[in-house]
């Protein structure tokens, strides 16, 4: 059933997030889909329809490589079936061997939401028991409360460094009237972000609604700026080590010869540094004389690349090494040497890595779609009739859905006739979304009756009420066994 691809959601929809895609270069999910081994069924059905830099996810999945998966949950009220999702994510990406961290914004949920810390403890124990419940694995895997990590408020405190009070006004909307404690909620939310990369950078996803996308993109720069610390460190190490680095030899070699060229002012200046620093030995300058022999065949502009791959790279790195750091030298070499933006900056997060510093990738994040609220409009937490919590006693949970909103058609008659619009229908939403879980047949079906007519509403609630109401007894159940366990857990879930 994985070929099956459902195609739920209206073009109304599609064209509403496509503004995501055009203004904020999020890229569409199914571009990526393919190169996921065993999608999750969010993701087949088109549930999670958006990533940012999602493919070293999907490789290190690939090839076994380290990755991890983190997502945050502010404890401002009980978990939700929209909260459901976010939690199935990171238990997914943790069964695919992703190191997942599950956290409780309780500075945030304090700080910008003004919550009391006996509401947060509250509510932060029943985030952690319905995460468990639906699979996370907390001897793999990592919980923490915000307040209570010494190393993750250590790294935001590095974070707040980079980052200044007119930016997050302009991400953020803050004025002069914003609270402090507010602004150290967002840096300690940038450090979650790149928390799993502390000890090791490795690829991380986390998945978010788009609305998040603003921490996203902050977070993704601020990880880039932590990468100018240690360049004049790193030149000093590159200077104790020439001899592993012979095409870079051969690289510098190379420039020198063009080092009079006009048209090559930026390769003069790496000739002119490394003439300071080391002289080349004479296999490698022997070496760049026949390349540039082979080389000197064609004209050369700025911008051609004359040497192997690598021997660019090298050269490149050095350069970043040579200068100090300043962005304006970074951009004027990323030019000279035509490299992509995305290889200069690994290079540069290389040479950060090398000495001692964070060494962060840029995080990924994949991008779900809102759940549309049960009596039609947003889901949200102060319309209960909207949301099915993951608390709500099985019966009420029975009478949501019965009472829910539906494409249906008038009359049973024009429903057989022209078929409901399951596009449009928040039941539907719950059984593409949870109730047919990583059945695809069953959701398809679902689909195919009712737009084909055979299907009509208060059957078609009936039966997603009953399995509401089993999936809400079972989950509760789940909850019940792991919070006699909980204390066993080596999480500090009060204040
Ligand atoms: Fe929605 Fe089911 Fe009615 Fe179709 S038949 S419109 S899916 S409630």
């Amino acid at each position: 059933a994985d070929e099956v691809k459902l195609d739920p959601w209206g073009s109304s929809t599609i064209a509403d997030y496509r503004k995501l895609f055009e203004q904020f270069g999020i890229e569409e999910f199914d571009a990526v889909l393919p190169d996921v081994p065993n999608p999750h069924y969010l993701m087949r059905r088109g549930v999670i329809f958006g990533h940012r830099d999602y493919d070293p996810v999907a490789e290190a999945m690939r090839e076994g490589d380290d990755f991890a998966a983190l997502s945050g949950f502010m404890p401002t009220g009980d978990p939700h079936i929209g909260h459901k999702m976010v939690f199935d994510e990171i238990i997914w990406h943790q069964q695919q061997g992703a190191d997942a961290y599950g956290l409780i914004a309780d500075l945030e949920a304090h700080a910008a939401r003004g919550l009391t810390w006996a509401e947060i403890d509250e509510h932060a124990r029943s985030y952690v028991l319905s995460l468990l419940a639906l699979g996370f694995d907390p001897e793999e895997g990592e919980l923490y409360r915000q307040s209570e990590n010494r190393e993750l408020q250590d790294l935001a405190f590095e974070l707040g460094a980079e980052a200044n009070a007119s930016e997050l006004q302009a991400i953020y909307d803050f004025d002069g009237e914003t609270n402090i404690s507010y602004m150290q909620s967002v840096v300690t939310q940038m450090a979650d972000i790149l928390y799993p990369q502390l000890d090791e950078p490795k690829p991380t996803v986390i998945p978010v609604g788009p609305d998040q996308d603003p921490h996203m993109r902050l977070a993704r720069d601020l990880a880039a700026r932590m990468r100018y610390f240690g360049v004049t460190e790193a030149f000093a190490s590159f200077e104790a080590q020439p001899e592993e680095r012979p095409l870079l030899r051969q690289a510098y070699d190379a420039r020198e010869e063009y080092a009079e060229d006009p048209e090559m002012p930026r390769c003069g200046e790496a000739a002119d540094w490394l003439r300071d620093h080391e002289p080349a030995s004479a296999d490698a300058r022997e070496s760049a004389v026949e390349k540039l022999t082979n080389a000197g065949k064609e004209p050369l502009r700025p911008r051609t690349r004359i040497f192997d791959r690598r021997a660019t790279d090298a050269a490149f790195e050095a350069l970043i090494e040579a200068v100090d750091g300043e962005k304006r030298v970074y951009d004027e070499h990323v030019d000279a040497f035509d490299l992509s933006q995305s290889e200069a900056e690994e290079i540069a997060r290389q040479v950060e890595l090398d000495n001692g510093g964070y060494g962060f990738l840029p995080p990924s994040s994949i991008y779900h779609r809102f759940m549309t609220g049960l009596t039609g409009g947003k889901m949200s937490s102060s319309i209960p009739a909207s949301h099915i919590s993951l608390l709500d006693d099985p019966a009420d949970g029975y009478g949501k859905v019965k009472s829910a909103t539906t494409g249906g058609r008038a009359t049973a008659e024009e429903q057989r006739e022209k078929g409901g619009k399951a596009d449009e229908c928040p039941v539907y939403e719950l059984y593409a979304y949870l109730l047919s879980g990583d059945d695809d047949e069953f959701a398809t079906e679902v689909y195919e009756e009712c737009v084909g007519g055979e299907r009509l509403c208060g059957g078609c609630k009936e039966q997603a009420a009953e399995l509401m109401a089993q999936f809400l007894e079972d989950h509760q159940e789940k909850r019940a066994e792991w919070e006699e366990k909980l204390d066993e857990l080596d999480i500090d879930l009060d204040t």
